[in-house]
């Protein structure tokens, strides 16, 4: 299977796609290594995914130039953000591990006839072999929140990357190994779409952790229903900003920026509808065009550059930029949108590109709509690109209403310096994440996952320790057996 770069066009390398004896190899790979893995101690675990922590931050740049030459993402955000993020969460649960698994409650259970000092306590205990399918928009961060938590919780684990984006995936397994993790506990396949169908089904994978589109998502549900497989879910979104009058604008537009062209609009829990109050509309949409129109569309590994390459996905090298066109060409078309920015497609000159010339990435210019219709394909559709639309509302409850008119529910943000109005309408928003005054960040303390059709489950913070996990009820009797109905 052939991987492109999506700032060039260029082959960057050759994957064998995994065969079904791959996966079973790998399976069994975990599986052998599971005893040993989950008898160490937390704290003997942790120290190996702390140690990997700080091996991640010393290989940073060649992750993160890894990661901008396969995902097309800027190396300004790769450097910064995105593989320190990885390393963060790596710290983090390698700080949990001693306390991941061992945590549980003690109840005591006494009740009428006796049992008077009877006792219950819970144990969490590791799933075995755990399996990630990830997406490929921002690798390092979608394997690092599945894989930390649940080797810190004693499971082993397969993790597939997206066909998009092998490369990050197969590094960390090496800087695990190189921090110490013993063979067997962490294990790569790649392949493309026909991989992941062989995870889900695998009797001895005990639970399964995907990230990637909702329909995908569904596909697997089924799937794994089959063996009754537990399943987290990190699907799409269509996800809402509200711009109060009371904001302060320049915060609001930097939100906007923030939940729209970051990772060139590749985010799940992007903002793509920012619902703007009237009063403040006009200046919004001056400031938001006149800072945009900054912004430096182009080479990926430019550190100078704002807005990468969209994703190139092996077996159709232009397919996601052209399904991100035929939604703005399909908006330009509609009465309902009018275009204000952008729009078009991007070439530039890149040294390395095919033939040398080097203009074969695929690029797409921030591009912002004002829309006048909530219903319009543009307004409810995820098109997983750096295309705005801005609506307009004049009160409150009707925004939160549209906000929530939406079958996705994985982000939601509001500008607004009305403190009783932030946690009012956070607490109305039908959505797994809802940021004040800021968008789109996520520290590993904090968890994540969406509603509705954007799935269920969370990652990252204590919480994901639940994806990992399973309870065991103890039941101590502390006096003698009550058999006196019986004979
Ligand atoms: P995708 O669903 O096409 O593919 C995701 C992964 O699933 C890939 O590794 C792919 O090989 C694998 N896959 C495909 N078909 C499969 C099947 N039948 N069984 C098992 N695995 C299968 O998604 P994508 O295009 O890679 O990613 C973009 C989508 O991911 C967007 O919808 C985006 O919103 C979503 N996403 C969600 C989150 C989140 O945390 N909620 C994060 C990132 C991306």
């Amino acid at each position: 299977m052939s991987n492109f770069s999506p700032g060039t066009g260029a082959l960057i390398s050759t994957v064998e796609v995994a065969t079904q004896a791959t996966i079973d190899a790998a399976v069994a790979s975990a599986q052998a290594a599971f005893p040993a893995w989950s008898a160490l101690s937390g704290a003997e675990r942790g120290r190996i995914l702390t140690r990997a922590a700080v091996l991640i931050r010393e290989y940073n740049s060649e992750m993160s130039l890894l990661e901008s030459v396969d995902a097309g993402i800027p190396v300004s955000e790769t450097e910064f953000v995105q593989v320190l993020g990885g390393a963060d969460c790596f710290e983090y649960y390698g700080g949990l591990a001693s306390n991941a698994c061992v945590t549980g409650q003690m109840m005591d259970t006494p009740h009428a006839g006796g049992h008077k000092d009877s006792f219950c306590y819970t144990r969490r205990e590791p799933l075995g072999v755990c399996a990630g399918i990830g997406a490929w928009n921002y690798p390092v961060l979608v394997m690092s929140w599945k894989v930390a938590p649940a080797l810190a919780c004693g499971n082993t684990f397969v993790y597939k990357p997206s066909e998009c984006t092998p490369l990050t995936a197969l590094k960390i397994a090496e800087i695990l190994k190189e921090a110490g993790l013993p063979d067997g506990v962490f294990n790569v396949v790649v392949g493309d779409r026909t991989t992941g169908p062989m995870l889900t089904r695998h009797s001895d994978v005990k639970k399964l952790s995907f990230t990637g589109s909702t329909e995908t998502g569904i596909r697997i549900v089924k799937e794994a229903a089959e063996t009754l497989k537990k399943v987290t879910m990190e699907l799409g979104g269509k996800s809402p900003l509200l711009v109060f009058e009371d904001a302060d604008v320049d915060n609001a537009v930097g939100a906007a920026m923030m939940s729209n062209w970051y990772t060139q609009g590749e985010i799940c829990s992007n903002a793509t509808r920012v619902f703007v109050h009237k009063s403040v509309k006009e200046e919004f949409v001056r400031k938001l065009v006149e800072r945009t129109k900054q912004l430096k569309v182009g080479d990926p590994l430019d550190p100078s550059t704002h807005v990468g390459a969209m994703i190139m996905p092996p077996d159709n090298k232009t397919g996601h930029m052209d399904r991100v066109v035929g939604y703005i060409e399909r908006a330009k078309a509609d009465p309902r949108n009018k275009l204000i920015l952008g729009g078009n497609t991007h070439t530039i000159e890149v040294a390395g590109g095919k033939g040398g010339s080097g203009n074969e990435g695929c690029y797409v210019e921030p591009t912002i709509f004002e829309c006048s219709d909530d219903n319009s394909e543009l307004v409810k559709e995820e098109v997983f690109g750096p295309v705005m639309s801005i609506l307009e509302f004049e009160d409150e409850a009707d925004a939160v209403e549209r906000a929530n008119d939406t079958v996705y529910g994985l982000g939601a943000g509001i500008m607004t310096n009305n403190l009783a109005r932030a946690h009012r309408v956070a607490k109305q928003f039908q959505s797994g994440n809802v940021w004040i005054n800021n968008y789109n960040l996520t520290p590993s303390e904090m968890p994540f996952g969406g509603y509705g059709m954007s799935g269920y489950g969370r990652e990252c913070g204590t919480y994901a320790i639940d994806n990992y996990t399973q309870i065991k009820n103890v039941y101590v009797e502390m006096g003698d057996v009550d058999s006196s109905c019986y004979p």
